[in-house]
Order: C-alpha cells, then sequence, then structure tokens
C-alpha cells in the first residue's frame, strides 16, 4: 500500500501546529513557555497533546504499540479525521455497508465527500464482492462495522479479509461493541495489514459514554496522519486522568458484560413469546434488533410508559424494526412487562 498516494496532497504537505508542549519535552522546574498561569495546579498547565501516559496503559490492555493509538473525543472523531486525511471533498468517495452506523454517513456530508453504500443481505450478512463493487478508482476508505450497529451481528471474517486484503485503500472496521462479541478483535492484525483502522470507545461496555473517548487503532504512519490534523489538546486533562483511573477496573467492566450478556439472553427469551415479534435478529453486541408487526404504533406505545426503544422502522433492510438496548434487569423486566400489555 502506498500512504502517500491515499493522503490528500494538502495533508500529506501539512507543517502541523507546533505547541509549547511539542517544542520542550522533558522535566524542567521552570515553565514559562505557554503564557499559562503558574497558579491552580495541575490544571492551569495545558495537557499532554498525545496523551502518552494513557496511551502506554491502552497499549498494555490492548496488546499494541502506543504510538499504534490515536485517542479522540469519541469515535466521532476518528472518523471525522478518516475524512478530512484521506478524501479530497467534490473528488474521492467512501463506501460503506448499509445499514450501519449513521456517523459515516454524516461525516460524509460534512466534508462533501461521496458516500456509497454497499447493501448487506437481507440476514445482515456481508458479500465482500458487492462491496468490492461498489468500489472504483476514486474510493479511498470503505467502512465495515462489526459487530454492526443496528443490526448487532458480527460480520463474517473471511468476507472482511477478502476486502481487507484485495481493496487498495484504507479498511476502516469499527468495533464499538467488540467487547460483547463472541468473536476476537482486529487488534491482533493489526501489524499484518497496514491499510486497517479499528476503531473502539470507551462509550459502551465501559460506561463510559459521557466521558467521550474513542480509540483508533492503526500503523504509526496513519496515526502520524491523524495527529497532525486533530487539534492540539483534543483530550482534556481531567478526561485523560479519569479515563486512566477507570482502566485499573477492567474486570469490573468484564462484570458488566458479563451482567449484560445474560440480561439478553433473557429479553431475547421473553421477547420470543409475544405475539407480535415477528423475528429477533442474532446479536453479538449489547442490544437486540427485533422485528414486530407494528414498529410505529409499538414505538409510540413505550414512549407513552416511558420507556425509550430506538425506532429502526425507516432504516434499509429494517422494516418493522426496534433496537432494544439491554439494561438492567429490572429495566428490562419493565419493558417485557409493558410489552405484554400492549397487544
Ligand atoms: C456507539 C457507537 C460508537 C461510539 O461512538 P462514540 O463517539 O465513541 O461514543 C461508534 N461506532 C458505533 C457503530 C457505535 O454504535
Amino acid at each position: 500500500m502506498n500512504l502517500q498516494k491515499l493522503v490528500r496532497t494538502n495533508i500529506y504537505a501539512l507543517k502541523p501546529y507546533s505547541c509549547a508542549r511539542d517544542e520542550f519535552k522533558g522535566e524542567a522546574s521552570v515553565y514559562l513557555d505557554a503564557n499559562e498561569n503558574p497558579m491552580n495546579a495541575p490544571y492551569n498547565r495545558y495537557p499532554d497533546p498525545l496523551q502518552w501516559k494513557l496511551k502506554e496503559k491502552i497499549a498494555k490492555i490492548k496488546h499494541v504499540c502506543p504510538d499504534q493509538i490515536m485517542l479522540g473525543n469519541g469515535s466521532d472523531e476518528p472518523i471525522d479525521l478518516v475524512f478530512r486525511v484521506f478524501c479530497e471533498p467534490e473528488e474521492d468517495n467512501v463506501v460503506a455497508i448499509e445499514p450501519t452506523y449513521g456517523m459515516y454517513k454524516v461525516c460524509a456530508d460534512i466534508n462533501n465527500v461521496e458516500y456509497r453504500k454497499a447493501l448487506l443481505n437481507d440476514d445482515f450478512t456481508l458479500d465482500a464482492d458487492r462491496v468490492l463493487a461498489a468500489v472504483n478508482a476514486k474510493t479511498k476508505v470503505v467502512f465495515l462495522c462489526s459487530p454492526n450497529n443496528p443490526s448487532g451481528n458480527l460480520l463474517n471474517r473471511s468476507e472482511m479479509l477478502k476486502i481487507v486484503e484485495n481493496f487498495d485503500g484504507i479498511v476502516v472496521i469499527d468495533e464499538a461493541y467488540v467487547d460483547f462479541s463472541s468473536e476476537k478483535s482486529w487488534l491482533e492484525e493489526l501489524s499484518n495489514y497496514p491499510n486497517i483502522i479499528i476503531l473502539q470507545t470507551f462509550s459502551k461496555a465501559w460506561g463510559l459514554a459521557s466521558v467521550r473517548c474513542g480509540m483508533a487503532f492503526a500503523s504509526p504512519e496513519i496515526i502520524t496522519y491523524f495527529n497532525k490534523v486533530k487539534y492540539p489538546y483534543n483530550i482534556n486533562l481531567l478526561t485523560q486522568n479519569f479515563v486512566s483511573e477507570q482502566l485499573d477496573h477492567e474486570a469490573r467492566k468484564n462484570e458488566w458484560v458479563k451482567m449484560l450478556l445474560e440480561q439478553r439472553d433473557y429479553l431475547e427469551k421473553e421477547l420470543k413469546k409475544l405475539p407480535f415479534v415477528e423475528k429477533i435478529y442474532p446479536t453479538d453486541a449489547n442490544f437486540l434488533l427485533v422485528k414486530v408487526q407494528d414498529a410505529n404504533a409499538a414505538y409510540h406505545e413505550l414512549v407513552s410508559k416511558g420507556i425509550i426503544v430506538r425506532n429502526r422502522n425507516q432504516v434499509s433492510l429494517c422494516r418493522g424494526g426496534l433496537r432494544i438496548t439491554v439494561g438492567t434487569a429490572e429495566e428490562n423486566r419493565t419493558l417485557i412487562a409493558e410489552l405484554r400489555k400492549m397487544f
């Protein structure tokens, strides 16, 4: 893969902003270089723009090198950076599976980049040839999401591999739900495929959606371009410290995942008994896509009971679909009790 050919020419040539923290890196006793207020430590100082301490901790848990990590304001930031680094507006395009996570299309539209949809099969399985057929000479990026949102299923690994090996560009593999999945992450393939970018997040299994911290894993070369383009201090010190502390509780995260998977089984079992439930799609995530007789009616009826699920009725291949997040045992019982009363 020729990375220089894939990166936009202005980004390739970009001389990034050099901040005080970039120019002097060691330890010193008197810092008079950044126009900071000397009072109110430690928040008076600009944070580490590359968050090395936090990345070293993440690297250990994920078995990667710190220079293969970029941290962003949620996964949304690296998704946007993919467009800004690789896609020339009004010229290049990206291909994504359909249906999938909505932010890829929003970021394409914001960046004025053509977004091409490659339909999944009716059962949401991946057809690599259909994705590759949507690719042309101007395609810079393919977006895959596994487990996929809103369908919940894992994409077939060998079909994904076919795309990774045959597409001459960047393949983004969004693994936001990987902690709930029965299959292993693509992270261990990172060094074998210099064209993949793997996205993970603290927003789901780690229970930190409000903190806004997402991870992109890629070759050190790709990470260098992300670092050039991102805001210098994109992760504030409060977030760096807090996420670092939360990483000490990985066992607690694993307990939550275990509980949620048990609750997912409960929901599936109880939903199956309801006469208006037509289908429950296989899931490897912390949610279920359920096909019901009248999704709009069911959605509004639930809203009137104070229960909010995601109505996916208008989404491709999802007619009649409600996406239900797995909650606590009590929340799930409440949902089932209301559904039993409804129809
Ligand atoms: C929830 C989700 C994310 C996470 O986004 P954050 O910005 O990290 O909160 C990413 N990708 C998919 C497919 C998701 O469903």
